[in-house]
């Protein structure tokens, strides 16, 4: 959802490989018994007799949260505007081509303002606006950006007013720390403010947190036995939030709960079986 067309980096065996490719492996190699449910945002846990029952739909032995930081929505561009000037404003960038030799705006300075910066810059005329002199995201990308001809970088500047002329939106930004203001004009901008997320619902079921993650042990099991979590939402000392890092903590998972639910099998130990 984030960065469908983004290379991802440090995929074991791919060089290099598109998000969306990705995901298309892995979903088709699901077997026939997964089903994947979309469009549900689970809140409520119970438990009767041996199972639970998430929000009244579905029952499970065990339950594995990969909830990565909690379900999220954007952190929403601070200047009012008009509808039509709304559709000039994105928060996802699914079809980098909707962008193709435009002027393109991107608000924000963490991974995926400059991942977006980079990989627009091949087809379009980017400028990076940040509010602060330095960047939270990769060094080797701000380096890049700083190198390429067809990219502005503003810091550090804030949006104030918004202006929609002519089919594009005329942007004023403000220097943080003096009264200097420049207009500069995008077909379209890129939001990359964050979002607003947190996995509170599972604090609820009384699932132990440690700051804003769920806290496990070597076996991937939270303090509630049958609950097990792996991926972003969890945390543990040394943990490194990329992809290859959740595979592994999955393959752990899924052992911890077929160990639970089938005590007497013998479980191979070269594969999950799974
Ligand atoms: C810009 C950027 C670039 C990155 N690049 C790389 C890279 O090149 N290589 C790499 O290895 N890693 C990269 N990462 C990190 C990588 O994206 C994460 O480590 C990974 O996505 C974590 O996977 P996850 O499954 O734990 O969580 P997520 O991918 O965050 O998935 C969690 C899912 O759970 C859903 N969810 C949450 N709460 C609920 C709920 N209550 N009900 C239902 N659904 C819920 C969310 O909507 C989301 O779909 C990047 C991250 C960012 C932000």
């Amino acid at each position: 959802m984030l960065y469908p067309f983004k290379n991802i980096a440090d995929i074991p065996v791919f060089n290099k490989i598109q998000a969306s490719e990705l995901i298309k492996h892995l979903t088709d190699n699901l077997n026939a018994l997964t089903t994947i449910e979309t469009d549900h945002k689970v809140i409520d846990l119970k438990q009767e007799d041996d199972y639970f029952i998430i929000d009244n739909e579905y029952s499970a032995k065990a339950i594995l949260v990969a909830s990565g930081n909690g379900a999220f929505k954007p952190k929403k561009f601070p200047i009012n505007m008009t509808e039509e000037a709304e559709k000039h404003v994105h928060y996802f960038v699914k079809d980098p081509k909707i962008f193709e030799n435009q002027n393109i705006g991107i608000f924000g300075g963490g991974d995926s303002a400059l991942d977006w910066a980079l990989e627009l810059s091949n087809i379009a005329n980017t400028s990076l606006i940040h509010r602060r002199n330095e960047f939270r995201g990769l060094e080797t990308s701000i380096n890049k950006l700083k190198n390429l001809k067809n990219v502005e970088i503003y810091t550090p500047y804030l949006p104030k007013t918004v202006e929609f002329i002519d089919n594009k939106l005329n942007i004023g930004l403000k220097k943080v720390g003096s009264d200097q203001m420049i207009n500069r004009e995008f077909d379209q901008i890129i939001v990359a403010y964050g979002f607003k997320a947190n996995n509170l619902f599972v604090k609820k079921w009384g699932v132990e947190l440690e700051g804003s993650h769920i806290k496990v042990n070597s076996e991937m099991t939270t303090n509630l036995p049958g609950i097990y979590a792996v991926g972003d939402a969890i945390t543990y000392p040394g943990r490194v939030p990329i992809i290859g890092v959740g595979f592994g903590e999955a393959q752990i998972a899924i052992n911890s709960i077929m160990r639970k639910l089938f005590p007497n099998k013998t479980l191979t130990i070269h594969s999950t079986s799974l």
